[in-house]
C-alpha cells in the first residue's frame, strides 16, 4: 500500500536519464546538470560498486548470486553532498568513496551487474531518489529500465581512447598507477559485459539524445544538454 502510494507521488516528479560507456562523461555531466537544475542526481553506477565493494571484501564467489542478494539486502547507503564538495558515498558510516572508485570495484560491478536477482534487488532503491524538484539519473539503464517514462533521455559516448585517456588522468590524479593498455583492455571488457547482458543490456532508448563526447569539452556537452532541458520547459 505505501509503495503504491508513494510510487503514484513520485511519478510526477520529472527525471533527465543520462545513459552510456563507461568514462563517456555520465557522471560529471549528471552531476553538473543535476546542480544546475537544483535537482536531485542519482550515480546508479555508485550502487552497484558498493556491492561489488562488499562482495570484495567479503570474498562472496562473484557468481554466488544468493549469498550476494542477502549481502546487499538493506544496503544502507547514503549520498552526501556538502557545499562545494563533491559527492561522499556513505556505507553503514563508512565513508567508501575513493573505495569504490577503484578499477577492481568496477569490474566487480560490472560482473555481478548481469544477474537479474542482483538488478532486481537494487530497483526500489534507485528509484527512491526520485523526490521533488526533479531528478537526474546517471546508469546504463536509467532511460530504458528504471525511469522509462522520463521527459528527456541522453545517451553518452566516446572512442574507446579517448575514454581511456579520460580514465588515465582520472586515475593519475587520485594518485593511483595503471598504465594505458590495462585501461583499454579494461573499459572494452566491462562494455562488451555491459553490451551483451541479456537484462537491462547497454544500449540507447530510441527515445534517446545520442552525444558523442569525444571532440567535445565538459563545458560543450553540458551546454548541448542544457539546450535540450531548455525546449522541454520542466
Ligand atoms: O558507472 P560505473 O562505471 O560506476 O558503473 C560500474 C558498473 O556497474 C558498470 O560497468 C555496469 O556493469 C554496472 N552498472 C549497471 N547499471 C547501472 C549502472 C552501473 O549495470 N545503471
Amino acid at each position: 500500500m505505501l509503495d503504491k502510494v508513494s510510487s503514484h507521488y513520485t511519478e510526477s516528479v520529472p527525471v533527465i536519464t543520462i545513459d552510456g560507456t563507461s568514462s563517456a562523461g555520465k557522471g560529471v555531466i549528471s552531476r553538473l546538470l543535476a546542480e544546475e537544475m537544483g535537482w536531485h542526481f542519482l550515480d546508479s553506477g555508485a550502487i552497484y560498486r558498493v556491492l561489488a565493494l562488499i562482495v570484495i571484501r567479503k570474498k562472496i564467489p562473484q557468481d554466488n548470486v544468493p549469498l550476494i542478494v542477502a549481502a546487499g539486502t538493506g544496503l544502507d547507503i547514503q549520498f552526501v553532498t556538502e557545499q562545494g564538495r563533491s559527492q561522499q558515498v556513505i556505507l553503514s558510516g563508512e565513508d567508501v568513496t575513493a573505495a569504490i572508485r577503484q578499477e577492481e570495484c568496477g569490474n566487480v560491478a560490472s560482473r555481478i551487474s548481469r544477474f537479474p536477482e542482483i538488478r532486481s534487488m537494487l530497483i526500489a532503491k534507485q528509484h527512491s531518489f526520485r523526490r521533488p524538484p526533479g531528478l537526474v539519473a546517471d546508469g546504463r539503464d536509467m532511460g530504458t529500465v528504471i525511469f522509462p517514462k522520463a521527459k528527456l533521455k541522453f545517451f553518452l559516448t566516446a572512442s574507446t581512447e579517448e575514454r581511456a585517456r579520460r580514465r588515465l588522468l582520472q586515475l593519475q590524479d587520485q594518485g593511483i598507477n595503471a598504465t594505458l593498455d590495462t585501461i583499454l583492455k579494461d573499459l572494452t571488457d566491462r562494455d562488451e559485459r555491459d553490451r551483451n547482458r541479456t537484462l537491462s543490456p547497454l544500449k540507447p532508448d530510441p527515445d534517446a539524445v545520442i552525444i558523442d563526447t569525444t571532440k567535445l569539452s565538459i563545458d560543450e556537452v553540458l551546454q548541448q544538454t542544457l539546450a535540450h532541458v531548455k525546449n522541454m520547459h520542466f
